[in-house]
């Protein structure tokens, strides 16, 4: 059944994300790494989601994991040790390519891949899907109909902003009912922007968050929760806690965007997290009146190990 929304005088319950990716998936380094490299590059993303873990236990603080495929299918333990710390587990596609450079066959063949590898090795459904640097655009809106059909509840893939990479400019940017093209709909949790001065400033997590001035995060995040009355998602990669990651020679802007404050950013994980409510992205659609509660479609473990797992596709 479905909550009804909260009253006006309830405190939104926002939602914390990672995206469990390594920093050889970003899409700013891929002139400097190329794909076929990735399996001989150093793995961090296992200790660095661990120390993740270990943050957000302190503070007891439930976050929605939208784990990648290709990590997920190296190291299913770390997956399961998520979903034993009591969050939820999500999917973030399998080989972090844009969606729109997609087409809808490849889309829906590596979602499925990755959707199941998850399942398999947490053994319940998983709800929600994340793009690759949120590239559902107005040329992808196709892939919400495909979401649909493969089972997903809700989407967190819409940035309502214009962005070089991403961006969905007037889209709704609250939790909402989002439409996909066929007229069916899906639970939508949109990345979240304050407003300064008229301009549209993207608050709420990644490069924003280490590179902004934190008493400018905190008054926009309040600015979405007490004047908009709104929750907001909160988004960071494991790889921003990591100052010891290889560096790579890219654009100037490409490391400006992935490389600056990498040492600050644990300090301020610890403060956002002591400033505002969080909880996974299920509960705060839930809270919201968006998602139903429902019992979770059991699945059999996998005896092998997921490594060996063969995808059905279709
Ligand atoms: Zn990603």
């Amino acid at each position: 059944m479905l909550h009804p929304p909260p009253g006006p005088s309830a405190r939104p319950l926002n939602a914390f994300t990672v995206d469990v990716e390594d920093y050889f998936h970003v899409a700013a380094l891929s002139s400097a790494i190329p794909r076929d490299s990735w399996s001989s590059r150093e793995l961090r993303v296992e200790g660095n989601t661990e120390r993740l873990l270990q943050i957000l236990g302190e503070r007891g603080t439930r976050a929605t994991f939208f784990v990648l495929g290709w990590v997920a299918e190296r190291v299913p333990g770390l997956v399961r040790r998520i979903a034993a710390a009591g969050h939820e587990l999500a999917c973030h596609g399998y080989s972090h390519k844009l969606v729109y450079t997609q087409t809808p066959a490849e889309f829906r063949e590596e979602t499925v891949r990755a959707k199941n590898c998850l399942e398999d090795t947490i053994g319940h459904s998983v709800l929600g899907y994340r793009a690759a640097s949120f590239s559902v655009t107005r040329q992808s809106l196709w892939a919400l109909d495909i979401l649909i059909d493969l089972g997903f509840r809700y989407d967190s893939s819409i940035f309502p902003i214009h962005h070089d990479l991403y961006g969905l400019p007037g889209a709704i940017p609250e939790p909402h009912r989002v439409s996909a093209p066929s007229g069916r709909t899906l639970a939508e949790f949109p990345m979240s922007a304050a407003t300064f001065l008229g301009l549209q400033v993207p608050v709420s997590g990644g490069g924003y968050f280490r590179i902004l001035p934190y008493w400018l995060t905190r008054a926009g995040l309040k600015q979405i929760n007490e004047q908009l009355q709104r929750p907001f998602a909160f988004y960071l990669h494991p790889w921003e806690l990591d100052p010891g990651q290889p560096r790579f020679e890219v654009s100037a802007f490409s490391r400006f965007r992935h490389y600056t404050h990498l040492s600050r950013c644990e300090a301020r994980l610890r403060r956002v997290l002591g400033d505002f409510a969080f909880g996974s992205m299920e509960e705060a659609l839930q809270q919201r009146g968006l998602l139903a509660t429902e019992a979770r479609r059991l699945r059999p473990l996998l005896a092998t190990p997921p490594l060996a797992h063969q995808p059905s596709v279709g």
